[in-house]
């Protein structure tokens, strides 16, 4: 296939300057091809993919197995909707059933709509279930929260650009600290408390770990109370810290999590979104057990494209490579190296204070104040350099290569942001 340069970039930036809603501020880059680690800009400067879509093409770009399923399925059946049955779906459900050790799945496109049908089965659950009265159920969520961009999902954000001017809000939520037991204990003994929605590790805040027993703890506290722990793995799951998911904690089982590792954190309601496609495609999905799953009944809850067999043959393959390609063991792997690279690195330098992060989920912290443009200048020094990645809150800068980088380009890319950030003025 021929690779035509109809546009430069200038001409590129123009045209979404004039003709598209001013929503984003991305890095002065025009991308037009992808494959494996690696992106190129339309004048051919090739670049290190080191953002990855936040995390939705931990398999790399354009992965032969992924777009390969989704060019045959394409040819074949795409959408069917769901007032018919499709022949993909089913072999689907069980396959990702099994895969993270649920009973059921709800399938949807996108990662924002996965946590409005999370937050909508567990009010459900509260009122038929528990017998919290009508309407009165709350969801208690995290300070630094990222979980989309929906009305009611920005309405318990904290970011003021995310929330400013689009209320009136969804009532309904607690906002806690993040990493702070006691606050959910003490907010727990609410009667009213139906879930507690919590991002394993912040991503959008800037990659924060909690402590180590923090996810397990508060998993067991939820179940104390008879609130439902729902773990929104769209960023840190699909072996992107290491782990099958980041509520696997720091086990090490090899291959996925087989639910006996003693720190295994399971949640009653996980949502996944971005990598479960690889990037090829949007596909979100709701996992839970029997017991919870089935408040849903035919006609409360729904999307004409969740569930669509090209979807579900893509996040197949996606799910396929993440074993195929031992992604999980790699991402912990490199993980290791790329933070012990930049912990040394730290001490020759003033302009990082910090790296933190699991598996290939890392972001380092600059020294300067979050509303200075540091960081952005960092990153557009980067991209010269030949590396991609984008500030996050200001003065930290998120580090998420896809999963499929060897360990040599992950030496050469810590080369480049160290030399970077070494003759950075
Ligand atoms: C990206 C993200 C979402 C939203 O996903 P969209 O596909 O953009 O709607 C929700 N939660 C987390 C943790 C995310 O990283």
């Amino acid at each position: 296939m021929e690779i035509t340069q109809k546009l430069t970039s200038e001409e590129a930036i123009k045209l979404e300057e004039k003709h598209g809603a001013h929503n984003y501020y991305p890095l002065p880059v025009v991308l037009s091809k992808g494959e494996g680690v690696y992106v190129w800009d339309v004048e051919g400067k090739k670049y290190f993919d080191f953002l990855s879509a936040y995390s939705a093409v931990n398999q790399g770009h354009c992965h032969p197995k992924i777009v390969g399923t989704l060019k045959e399925q394409a040819e074949t059946l795409t959408l069917t909707s769901r007032a018919f049955f499709n022949d993909i779906l089913g072999p689907y459900e069980k396959y990702i059933t099994e895969y993270f050790g649920f009973d059921k799945v709800l399938p949807m496109n996108t990662g924002a709509e996965g946590v409005e049908t999370a937050i909508k089965i567990c009010r459900k659950y509260a009122y038929e279930k528990r017998g919290i009265p009508e309407n009165q159920a709350k969801i208690i969520v995290c300070d630094g929260n990222f979980h989309g961009r929906t009305t009611t999902v920005i309405s318990f954000s904290n970011d003021e650009d995310a929330r400013n001017s689009f209320g009136p809000y969804t009532p309904g939520f607690l906002n806690i600290p993040y990493n702070d037991i006691e606050a959910l204990e003490v907010a727990l003994e609410d009667e009213n408390v139906a879930g507690f929605l919590v991002e394993p590790i912040q991503g959008e805040a800037g990659v924060v770990v909690p402590d180590k027993n923090y996810l397990a703890e508060a998993a067991a506290l939820c179940k104390k109370k008879g609130a439902l722990f729902i773990a929104d793995e769209i960023q840190t799951g699909i072996a992107r810290t290491g782990g099958l998911l980041r509520v696997c904690g720091d086990c090490s089982c090899e291959h996925k999590c087989e639910r006996q590792e003693a720190t295994y954190t399971r949640p009653d309601i996980l949502i996944l979104g971005k990598a479960l496609s690889g990037g090829a495609y949007p596909v979100s999905a709701v996992l839970a057990d029997d017991e919870v799953m089935n408040v849903i009944k035919p006609g409360q809850h729904g999307s004409t494209f969740g569930g669509n067999p090209l979807g579900c043959k893509v996040a197949m393959a996606a799910l396929e490579v993440v074993n195929d390609e031992k992604l999980i063991q790699n991402a912990r792997r490199l993980g290791e190296i790329f933070r012990e690279r930049m912990n040394k690195f730290i001490e020759t330098t003033d302009t990082i204070t910090l790296v933190r992060g699991r598996g290939l989920l890392n972001a380092i912290v600059i020294n300067d104040t979050p509303d200075s443009s540091t960081a952005w200048d960092i990153c557009v020094a980067l991209k010269e350099n030949g590396l991609l990645a984008k500030p996050t809150h200001g003065n930290i800068i998120r580090f998420a290569p896809p999963l499929v980088m060897t360990e040599e380009q992950l030496h050469e890319c810590c080369d480049i942001i160290e030399s970077t950030i070494r003759d950075f003025k």
